[in-house]
């Protein structure tokens, strides 16, 4: 396996990393994207190459930093980042509330700008010397039947449609029939912050939300998330004066900080969300779908490029075990197959409790439950949001345990009226009879 050359489709997050994994392990690489290299164009030319639109930052947590530390990079990158240490909700009216994301200060995830870890990985991925990327490259069909090829290209994955073809198979992509939109808060004076700096912020607002957050510059980058069509959507608001007045009635205290509200919110692009699942991931040890071209999903759960990251952490074990190609590609898809099935659904989830559920009483009363049961039992109680955002616990996993949580919090909660009042002792005979078994493979991975 060693020394051969591969070739990867697409030069974003996890084609980027990838090709330091395989470097470090001797192979060379020629890296092909269809964009020019943005360490030297401006942000203009970016946006008409078709970057505008997709997240100016991401969150990043337990398995996109293991997969930078396996080549030496988490410290570098971690430079870059913002640590974001709860969900700061802020109500239309009254005091905001910071929920926080994990069991003490050592738990947060990491705000980083797209653009920036994506640049520096690109020149990591050059400085080892074994990286060629080519630029204004979009894959073509000499790429197609390259001996060992590793698509990259994103959700709009043409290796994926390719090798969907050549199987005989159909991908599917569910759409969300939410769309996103960028806005912006500038710094404050001398780069400070004019929101708290260390939260993800939250504007819950039953069928829509907004959230922010923090750059290293002081600003904070905004996403409105609403639906496409109905009373309330991006339809709706086709005016200045629309989109004002629902910005002054839902989300009050966002408005004054806003960077050119009207201006930024009907220039800039309204972003697709979407779920993309195929198979299969691989053929004949020839062509490999690893990130998002095989496994798009909603991002919710902040993980689409966690687990892509993680998809580079499980392709260095298996080459390091394997001896061809056809059994690394084999091994690493029934690896990740039902994992990234799992986050899939957890991340759509997820999205229905940040938008309905964390301004609702009764999923308060559960999630105050939850904290208490993590602080009192940290070792046997673990939350699906820590399974998922702090441990590298297989995805599957998680999304079983979070099932029997939620059973067993909708147990301990009814007819409860304050979280301190808790049957410590039910919650014990419940946590050690039902998840105790689901989180004994997490006891093994560990
Ligand atoms: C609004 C939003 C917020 C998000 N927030 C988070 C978050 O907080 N945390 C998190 O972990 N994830 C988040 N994600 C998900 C994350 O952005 C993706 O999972 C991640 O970017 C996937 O990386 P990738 O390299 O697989 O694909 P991409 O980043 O899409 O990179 C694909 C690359 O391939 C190139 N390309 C495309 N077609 C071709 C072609 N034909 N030929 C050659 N090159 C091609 C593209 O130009 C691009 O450079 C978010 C996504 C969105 C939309």
């Amino acid at each position: 396996l060693r020394n051969e050359r591969v070739t990867i489709a697409g030069a974003g997050l996890v084609g980027s990393l990838v090709s330091i994994f395989l470097a470090k392990r001797g192979f060379a690489v020629d890296l092909v994207e269809k964009r020019p290299d943005m360490r030297r164009v401006d942000a203009a030319a970016l946006a008409r190459s078709g970057a505008a639109g997709r997240s100016i930052n991401l969150a990043v947590s337990t398995r996109g930093l293991h997969a930078l530390e396996q080549v030496g990079l988490r410290e570098e990158i971690l430079k870059q980042a913002i640590p974001m240490r709860g969900r700061m909700i802020h109500p239309v009216r009254g005091d905001l509330a910071l929920l926080p994301y994990g069991k003490d200060e050592s738990e947060y995830i990491n705000s980083i700008s797209r653009a920036e870890l994506n640049k520096t990985l690109m020149s990591l991925a050059e400085r080892t010397g074994k990286v060629r990327i080519q630029f204004e490259t979009p894959v073509a069909e000499s790429h197609l039947d390259s001996p060992v090829l590793i698509g990259t290209d994103g959700a709009a994955s043409a290796v994926r449609a390719e090798l969907m073809k050549r199987s005989g198979n159909k991908a599917t992509e569910a759409h969300l029939d939410y769309g996103y939109k960028e806005l912006s808060i500038a710094p404050g004076p001398g780069g400070s912050f004019r929101l708290f700096k260390n939260a993800l912020h939250i504007w819950p607002r039953g069928n829509y939300m907004l959230i922010a957050l923090p750059n290293l510059d002081g600003s904070f980058t905004c996403t409105l998330f609403l639906p496409f069509k109905g009373a309330m959507s991006f339809e709706a608001l086709d005016r200045p004066a629309k989109v004002e007045a629902f910005f002054q009635e839902q989300f009050p205290d966002a408005v004054p900080l806003l960077d050119d509200l009207t201006g930024t919110f009907f220039s800039n692009p309204t972003g697709h969300m979407v779920t993309v699942k195929c198979e299969p991931w691989h053929d004949a040890g020839r062509t490999l779908l690893m990130g998002d071209a095989a496994h798009a999903i909603v991002p919710f759960f902040g993980q689409g490029m966690n687990c892509g990251f993680e998809d580079c952490t499980v392709l260095g074990d298996c080459l390091d075990r394997a001896k061809d190609w056809k059994s690394v590609f084999a091994d690493f898809s029934r690896q990740r197959k039902p994992n990234a099935d799992a986050i899939a659904d957890m991340a759509v989830e997820n999205f229905i409790e940040m938008r309905d559920k964390v301004a609702d009483p009764r999923f308060q009363l559960e999630k105050a439950v939850e904290k208490i049961l993590e602080a009192k039992y940290p070792d046997e109680y673990v939350s699906r949001y820590r399974l998922v955002t702090f441990s590298r616990v297989p995805y599957r996993v998680a999304l079983e345990a979070g099932v029997v949580e939620n059973a067993i919090l909708a147990e301990l909660c009814e007819g409860l009226k304050k979280p301190e009042d808790v049957d410590h002792e039910r919650a014990l005979r419940l946590i050690r009879e039902r998840l105790a078994p689901v989180l004994r493979e997490r006891a093994a991975r560990d």
